[in-house]
């Protein structure tokens, strides 16, 4: 067993756990009572299976408590700290953002966007993506924002589900160093679009572009615009927006958020899990685009009123550094980032970090797939120089916001590496098996969320058969985010893995997250990813893509070194048919491995959707890889 890391913050509630486990709405009840509401609500909680509202008859708006309830104490202090790619600057007051968004607001409305409409955001990573979210919030329009990297058929797909009529764009976004022309990608994705009726274009990078009789410009509208607006009053449960998964199990599914519930949700997780103060300075890296970007670059940190870090490009650009130099330049306390992106970093070695002044930071949070128990050792020792708590958060688009991670803002828990520990208060988690009785300790099986949860997805948009297929179908009444899992003696949990990947080898079963994480405690192996073919003897038989840390390999030898490391740590069962060394893995836009392309190349398979696909070439040498040993 790994070393416990007990190092907390010491803060301890526990009447919060208690009262939470006594009566979870309630709990919730009061949880809500710290947003500033226009009228309260009635009833805490209708729950109709599968359909949650919470807060109802309550109204409320995303952007007055994101910006209005700071304007007398909070005006002149820095909302968004950013950072261009290219090393500009901006130092954005609440007052300044109050302002923009009120002014966009009024431009929205001038181009007749009303309430309930849709409006489809792809913009880079400037403060203008969340003014443009909270101008929207505001005026109660559905936002539903695509990540700027996305193709214009991916863009097609979303916009034509989503029905938008305004579309704000950019000329260009900069992505290591380059231009990526976003509103050419409009251009050709909405063509045939007759729906779309504006088209707001920002110039951030100058370059030449065309423009239509659909098309306006960012600064012609805002500098006609009132900077009067006051927020609608809208009730709890108005859809605030719609955001498509990562799609790293397949096609991506558009979950439909709320307001109410969803704020209170990272209200609170926002406050127990970074134990924010208003003298932090916060940085997530995560692209707005993403689920963690809406939750906790945009809505959480405003509604504490918080200083956050936003930063345009690509992280290791214009070199290896530039993270350790953000984190250095700005005092950064808490930062907030991917295991894929840890795993990188960690490739680079550690004299680069250890080059910088990281004694600003307290905190260390990852998201968005498990963290190898090594890599977890790895920011825990050279960026948190072993004094920082690191918070491993799970949860999903579905979710809203954090269900599973310590919560060093609220109560003191030793850290074991690799672990979220336990759910979040207020919410119910097991794990099962096929039948939904929980499994024992120790016992492998599904995860599942026994109660609704304020954050919880409305439903799919104009899905709601899909819905209820997805998520409420394979356990009654249980939330099912399809993720395998165990709890341990001391009553911690650990993701082991998509439940679709789980191995199947004679018998047993294994979690991915288990291998890889095996693997990539070797030290010469970067980043690893399994999966299973089937096997005419066994079932199944497993292998594994290994990419190597940067320097010069004898791979006959590795191969040996890892299987029997396999051997000793999990046991002869798992260990991989075949390894293939490759110098990348095939990731979906948002960093997580697309197991699902491995497996479907090593059964000879069409790869299916590919349209969340990071870099083709990942694909083609998976593919040769595979070829080569066959
Ligand atoms: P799709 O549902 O379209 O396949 P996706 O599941 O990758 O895409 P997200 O909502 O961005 O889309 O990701 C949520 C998933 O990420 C979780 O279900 C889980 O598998 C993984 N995940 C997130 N955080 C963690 C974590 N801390 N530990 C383990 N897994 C995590
Ligand atoms: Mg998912």
């Amino acid at each position: 067993m790994d070393k416990i890391y007990d190092i907390g913050l010491g803060n301890n509630d526990v009447n919060l756990r208690k009262k939470a486990e006594s009566d979870f709405v309630s709990f919730w009840d009061d949880q809500a009572k710290n947003l500033s509401w226009f009228s309260p609500w009635e009833k805490a909680l209708d729950w109709q299976p599968p359909f949650a509202k919470w807060f109802v008859g309550g109204t409320i708006n995303a952007s007055y408590n994101a910006l209005d309830i700071h304007q007398k104490t909070k005006s002149e202090k820095s909302a968004i700290l950013w950072e261009g790619e290219n090393g500009e600057s901006r130092n954005i007051t609440y007052g300044e953002m109050f302002s923009q968004v009120k002014k966009f607001s009024n431009v929205l409305k001038s181009l007749g966007v009303k309430k309930g409409d849709r409006v489809t955001i792809y913009l880079p990573m400037v403060p203008e993506l969340p003014i443009v979210m909270m101008a929207c919030a505001r005026i109660g329009a559905t936002h539903t924002v695509i990540f700027s990297g996305f193709s214009a058929a991916s863009i097609k797909d979303r916009v034509t589900d989503s029905k938008s009529k305004v579309i704000v764009t950019a000329d260009g976004g900069y992505r290591r160093g380059k231009i990526v022309k976003l509103k050419d990608v409009i251009d050709e994705a909405i063509k045939d679009s007759e729906f779309v009726e504006h088209v707001v274009v920002l110039e951030r990078t100058k370059n030449e572009i065309s423009l239509s009789s659909k098309d306006k410009l960012w600064n012609d509208l805002m500098n006609n615009a009132s900077d009067q607006c006051d927020a609608e009053k809208l009730d709890s449960d108005h859809p605030l927006y719609i955001l498509y998964t990562s799609g790293t199990t397949g096609k991506p599914k558009g979950v439909l958020h709320g307001t109410g519930g969803y704020l209170t949700h990272l209200y609170s997780t926002f406050k127990w899990a970074f134990d924010i103060k208003d003298s932090d300075v916060f940085f997530c890296t995560a692209d707005i685009g993403w689920v963690t970007g809406h939750s906790y670059v945009v809505y959480a940190p405003f509604l504490h009123g918080a200083t956050q870090v936003m930063y345009e490009g690509a992280p290791d650009f214009p070199d290896a550094s530039r993270m350790w130099d953000i984190l250095q330049k700005y005092r950064v306390t808490i930062f907030y980032t991917t295991p894929t992106a840890l795993r990188m970093f960690m490739k680079f070695g550690d004299d680069i970090p250890n080059s910088f002044d990281l004694s600003s930071l307290r905190l260390l949070g990852t998201v968005g797939e498990p963290i190898n128990p090594e890599v977890w050792k790895w920011y825990f020792k050279i960026i948190g120089r072993e004094k920082c708590p690191i918070i491993d958060t799970w949860w999903q688009t579905e979710t809203g916001g954090m269900l599973i991670s310590p919560l060093p803002g609220l109560e003191t828990i030793p850290l074991k590496p690799g672990s979220g520990t336990r759910a979040i208060p207020g919410v119910n988690i097991s794990v099962v098996d096929e039948n939904g009785d929980d499994v024992p300790d120790n016992t492998k099986g599904y995860l599942v969320v026994k109660n609704p949860w304020p954050g919880m997805l409305l439903t799919l948009w104009g899905d709601d058969e899909k819905y209820k297929t997805v998520y409420w179908s394979k356990y009654e009444n249980c939330y099912y985010p399809g993720d395998y899992a165990l709890r341990d003696d001391d009553g911690y949990l650990w993701l082991l893995g998509r439940a679709d990947d789980v191995l199947k080898v004679a018998g047993h079963r294994i979690g991915t997250a288990e291998l890889e994480s095996c693997i990539v405690s070797h030290h010469d192996v970067a980043e690893s990813a399994v999966c299973g073919i089937p096997d005419e003897v066994k079932g199944e038989v497993i292998i594994a893509f290994v990419v190597l840390k940067q320097g010069v390999f004898d791979t006959k030898i590795l191969e040996k070194e890892i299987s029997e490391k396999i051997r000793n740590d999990i046991g002869a069962i798992a260990t991989p048919k075949q390894i293939y060394f490759v110098s990348k893995l095939p990731k979906t836009r948002s960093g997580k491995i697309m197991r699902r392309l491995l497996k479907a190349i090593a059964n000879n398979e069409k790869i299916g959707d590919v349209s969340t696909l990071e870099d083709g070439a990942a694909v083609t040498e998976v593919q040769s890889a595979f070829d080569d040993i066959q």
